[in-house]
């Protein structure tokens, strides 16, 4: 993960687009030039969905995408300010803070093939992420996982493997148990490093597969945040320390994007 000495505004950005893309998902695109402009992929934006305090707190996204001035997010509706965020129409605005937090390390890489591996909402990130890659040559697979076909978040992203639970689509199984399947054929063919972002059991999995095969390995956590910029506390988790033994961080500054050999399994 590189750690980030961006820019970060806070800036009154206007909804260009909003569209849903699931019965429970939504991507919406905010005209934000100076985030645009010096975004990484992993980075997050934290959002003011409106100006009263009903939420009190900004609520945190991944930047799924960038298009010239615009940044898009991709969020599931699951409570009070995701509803507002999905139910807002164009040309309104929010308060949006960005870009915060550090990126995915895929400078110089020491790989010639990434696996994006996803899991529900944990795919927002990924959009970002391959063009990104797509720009300095490296290959990459997508790994995208879900409960069922509903849940597979693929929109624009290309060769991609998907897994679900019940079989409705792809794979039957869990997206790890689908890097299991494929990784002889995979790891004959090139260097690999994994890129993971989803719910908490499944980068478990992940940083254990990666252990398993000696694969390098980045994460994307969650946590419940506040303020995203390391006042607050709120996003502390617990992590092993670089010298051995558990420290805790601040996800919003150390993360969200840490590496596997980190997460407490
Ligand atoms: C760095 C980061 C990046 C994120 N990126 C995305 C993204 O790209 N797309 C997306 O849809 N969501 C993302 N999330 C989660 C998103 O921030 C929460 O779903 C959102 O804040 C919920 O707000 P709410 O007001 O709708 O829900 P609330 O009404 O506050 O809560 C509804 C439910 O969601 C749970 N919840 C609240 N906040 C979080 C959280 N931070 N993580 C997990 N569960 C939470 C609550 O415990 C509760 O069960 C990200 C979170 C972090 C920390």
């Amino acid at each position: 993960m590189m750690p980030e000495t961006l820019p970060i505004t806070d800036l009154t950005a206007a909804i260009t687009a909003s569209r849903k893309i699931s019965e429970d998902v939504s991507v919406i695109t905010f005209e934000c030039p100076e985030i645009a402009s010096v975004a990484r992929p992993g980075n997050f934006v934290n959002i003011k969905v409106n100006d009263t305090t009903q939420p009190l707190l900004r609520r945190p996204f991944s930047i799924h995408n960038v298009r010239g001035n615009s940044i898009d997010i991709m969020a599931r509706n699951v409570g009070c300010g995701t509803a507002i965020l999905a139910g807002s129409p164009c040309f309104s605005t929010m308060q949006v803070l960005g870009p915060l937090g550090n990126s995915f390390d895929i400078l110089n890489p020491s790989f010639d093939t990434a696996l994006l591996v996803s899991g529900g909402i944990g795919t927002a990130p990924m959009l970002f992420l391959e063009k990104q890659l797509a720009l300095q040559g490296s290959g990459c697979i997508n790994f995208v996982g879900g409960r069922t076909s509903r849940d597979l978040l693929l929109q624009n992203l290309s060769n991609c493997r998907t897994a679900t639970d019940d079989g409705s689509a792809g794979f039957r199984g869990t997206v790890v148990e689908l890097l299991e399947h494929d990784i002889e054929a995979l790891g004959k063919k090139s260097r690999l490093k994994i890129f993971a972002c989803g719910p908490n059991p499944m980068l478990r999995a992940v940083a254990a597969f990666s252990r398993k095969y000696g694969i390098a390995c980045e994460v994307s956590l969650e946590s419940i945040m506040g303020c995203g910029i390391g006042i607050c506390y709120g996003c502390s988790v617990e992590v092993r320390a670089p010298g051995g033994g558990i420290e805790t961080v601040l996800l919003c500054r150390e993360g969200p994007v840490l590496d596997a050999g980190r997460l407490v399994l």
